[in-house]
């Protein structure tokens, strides 16, 4: 919770300074309640719970003196609200051997990093892991995830540069059933800049993947960049729509002002949030916990 505040002190003081400065000696009136709610949307909360907080406030303070901590107050109980039906941890379905975790997101949002902290996790819970280097078009991407499984133990596929990606699924699937692997993690390419191949490539992988268990992938984890601010509530839209992704991860929570994004995010998507991303290090990645979450951004 500490490491949460700290991460989030930026969105937080950001915000609770201009609130602070806008309920200085004001009662709680038209003009306020609409500043308040310019501010909330700016710190990407989303309009729909900006008014959900601005409207609890009117119905409770409307024409009445106003401080800084009311408004803190309300706002963490209503961020709450949205965050609580999307906090649901990942849960690994064992019957499934393996229990296949695609990872999809645009470049530079942590895909690598994610599916290295996430294998450190696993692994240390006693199950036997393995990764696939399925972004076969970065050579940084498939060197950066041999030194993740180096790190964590876990297995690793990869293959040459520019290989088929599907092909490297279906090979690293069949590889840990015969090796009794519990989780096969599997890394993608994110270009977002070519939409038709990026869609193509990975409705390939989800195919060939069905083809060797029909729920398979049981997992497609989306990563997204909570520095990317709205380009992150875009995101989503897009692989939601490519791969059917089951759950997120929010990355780089750390230090950025721009948190208030994934209220935004799970107010419209009510996907799932598995984790958050604290840091760059192996054990920055934590469970999401909806009330911690809120009170951290809203000080
Ligand atoms: P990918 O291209 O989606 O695989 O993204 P990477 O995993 O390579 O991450 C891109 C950069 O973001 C790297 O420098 C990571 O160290 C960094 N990164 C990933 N997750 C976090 C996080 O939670 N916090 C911080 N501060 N940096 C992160």
């Amino acid at each position: 919770i500490e490491r949460l505040r700290r991460g989030l002190a930026r969105t937080s003081a950001q915000l609770s300074s201009q609130i602070t400065a806008l309920f200085t000696k004001r009662r709680l009136d038209e003009d306020t309640l609409q500043d308040l709610e310019d501010l909330l949307i700016q710190a990407d909360l989303g309009v729909e719970t900006a008014l959900r907080i601005t409207d609890t406030l009117s119905s409770e303070r409307y024409g009445k003196d106003v401080t800084g901590e009311d408004v803190s107050r309300i706002m963490a109980g209503e961020i709450t609200k949205v965050l609580s039906p999307v906090a649901k941890p990942l849960e690994l379905d064992l019957n499934h051997k393996p229990h296949v975790i695609l990872v999809v997101g645009v470049n530079g949002t942590g895909k690598t990093t994610t599916i290295g902290k996430l294998a450190a996790k696993l692994s240390r819970s006693g199950l036997k892991v393995m990764l696939a280097a399925g972004d076969t078009f970065r050579a940084a991407a498939i060197e950066q995830l041999h030194i993740w499984a180096q790190r964590t133990g876990a297995d690793i596929v990869s293959s040459k540069l520019g290989s088929d990606a599907a092909g490297l699924a279906y090979e690293a699937y069949e590889k840990a059933r015969a090796s009794g692997h519990d989780v096969l993690i599997i890394d993608t390419a994110g270009r977002l800049q070519n939409k038709k191949e990026l869609m193509a490539e990975l409705e390939k992988i989800v195919r060939v993947l069905a083809k060797l268990d029909p729920d398979a992938p049981h997992t497609v984890l989306q990563t997204l960049d909570a520095t990317t601010g709205q380009n992150a509530l875009n995101q989503v839209e897009i692989f939601r729509n490519i791969a059917g992704v089951s759950g997120l991860v929010m990355t780089k929570l750390d230090g950025t002002a721009r948190g208030g994004i994934l209220v935004a995010i799970s107010a419209k998507h009510k996907l799932p949030v598995y984790f958050i991303g604290v840091g760059e290090g192996v054990d920055d990645l934590e469970p999401f916990n909806a009330r911690d979450f809120a009170e951290a951004i809203a000080g």
